[in-house]
């Protein structure tokens, strides 16, 4: 196993050096003053992606720490500021939540919420001078992903992506081979992202005013997310076509997509989205090999396998993804550290989402793309 600068973090450090696999000194390797306070976040939204990933998550990020809730239900306060230990005097509704200018407590708003309601809370975080996490999809479409980006830009804040997947060291390593031709050129890449929804028919994510879409919004970001890393190009075309089975369940929203995109240099990549199937697998084809996570997408630890034999593996204590996420982030504002999930990477996620809903409306055409390096992070 290599331990690149973009894999390494302490926590997974920590887990190596316990495990006999790295001498303690490599510590020093963390160049962050010990001493720095930790950013404190507040979270918008306390629905399960708050309430079983962020908030456990936030109780091992080593940079930043739950300050702070902004909820539009009473009844979670007392539960969150008993569970968290979060003062009375950072807990926010959706109609006092401006007041969070005024706290100094609170250095970045993670917004949490369905996806219609990002682009109006991350504006007004900006506007609160707040520095912004966004949850995938950044937005519903791409001129509210620009008016988010312009409102940071304004506020002079920083602004991120809740794109886990960027943090996380299986994914890096299958970047890393991409970047180091391990393998020789990227030829082909797969990908599925979906799952078996039948559940709640009144959900928000079935109504596309606030969800903006169905499966392609919802998990076919993961997959053009993993065709990108794993060519390290953008897309300079798309084609796409769409299917239903239930059309009674899925009345608003898409079903399950596939769509093909065609980078630079001829490589092919290959998508399918669904939320009638469950599907979580990258496949990279190298010139001269593969590489393959499965699962790609989902909390982890993921699991990868090379041509070569060998599997993909970090032998660290599992943790949230997020944890990584945010501490990254966090460095990113204390540190200047990369930004692994920046908003134009959001943005450059829609415009695709948007070729791809307009292919498939004009019969699966081509739909040409001209999106040249956007979004794409330099490891
Ligand atoms: P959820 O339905 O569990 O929670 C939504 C929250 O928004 C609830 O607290 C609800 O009270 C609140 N809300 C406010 N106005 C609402 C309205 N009009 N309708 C419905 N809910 C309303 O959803 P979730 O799974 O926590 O997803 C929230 C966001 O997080 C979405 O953008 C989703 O795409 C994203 N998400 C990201 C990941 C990831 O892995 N990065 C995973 C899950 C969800």
């Amino acid at each position: 196993m290599k331990i690149n600068r973009r894999t390494f973090n302490t926590k997974l450090a920590a887990g190596l050096i316990g495990a006999g696999l790295l001498p303690s000194s490599v510590l020093a390797f963390d160049s962050i003053n010990r001493n720095q306070k930790k950013l404190g976040i507040a979270l918008v939204g306390l629905g399960n992606y708050s309430k079983y990933q962020l908030a456990p998550a936030l109780l091992n990020t080593e940079y930043c720490y739950l300050a702070g809730i902004v909820t539009g239900t009473p009844s979670k306060e007392q539960e969150w500021m008993g569970k968290y230990n979060i003062p009375k005097k950072n807990v926010y509704n959706y109609e006092n939540f401006d007041n969070i200018a005024n706290n100094k407590a609170i250095d970045i708003v993670y917004v949490v919420l369905p996806n219609s309601m990002h682009a109006d809370f991350c504006i007004r975080s900006a506007k609160a001078g707040k520095h912004v996490i966004c949850e995938k999809p950044m937005a519903v479409s791409v001129t509210e992903c620009d008016a988010i980006i312009d409102a940071c830009k304004k506020a002079d804040v920083k602004l991120s992506v809740g794109y886990r997947m960027q943090s996380d060291p299986y994914t890096n390593e299958i970047k890393s081979l991409v970047k180091e031709q391990t393998f020789g050129n990227v030829q082909y890449v797969s990908s599925d992202a979906g799952y078996y929804s039948g559940g709640n028919p009144d959900q928000w994510r079935l109504n596309k005013k606030l969800s903006g879409g169905g499966a392609l919004v919802n998990m076919g970001v993961y997959g053009i997310q993993s065709n990108i890393y794993g060519t390290g190009l953008n897309p300079i075309s798309v084609s796409a076509q769409e299917f239903s089975t239930r059309p009674e369940y899925f009345k608003e929203t898409d079903e399950t997509i596939t769509a093909q995109m065609q980078f630079p240099n001829g490589v092919v990549g290959n998508l399918f989205t669904s939320h009638n199937a469950n599907a979580n697998r990258l496949f990279v084809s190298f010139r001269r090999g593969w590489a393959e996570l499965y699962p790609s997408n989902s909390y982890g630890p993921l699991a990868g396998r090379t041509s070569e034999g060998k599997t993909i593996e970090f032998p660290y204590k599992p943790q949230y993804q997020q944890t990584f996420q945010m501490d990254d982030f966090a460095n990113h504002i204390l540190k200047g550290s990369t930004n692994f999930a920046p908003g134009d990477m959001g943005k450059r996620d829609m415009i695709i989402v948007e070729a791809i809903y307009k292919s498939i409306k004009e019969g699966g055409k081509t739909i040409p793309l001209d999106l040249g390096d956007m979004g794409i992070v330099k490891v």
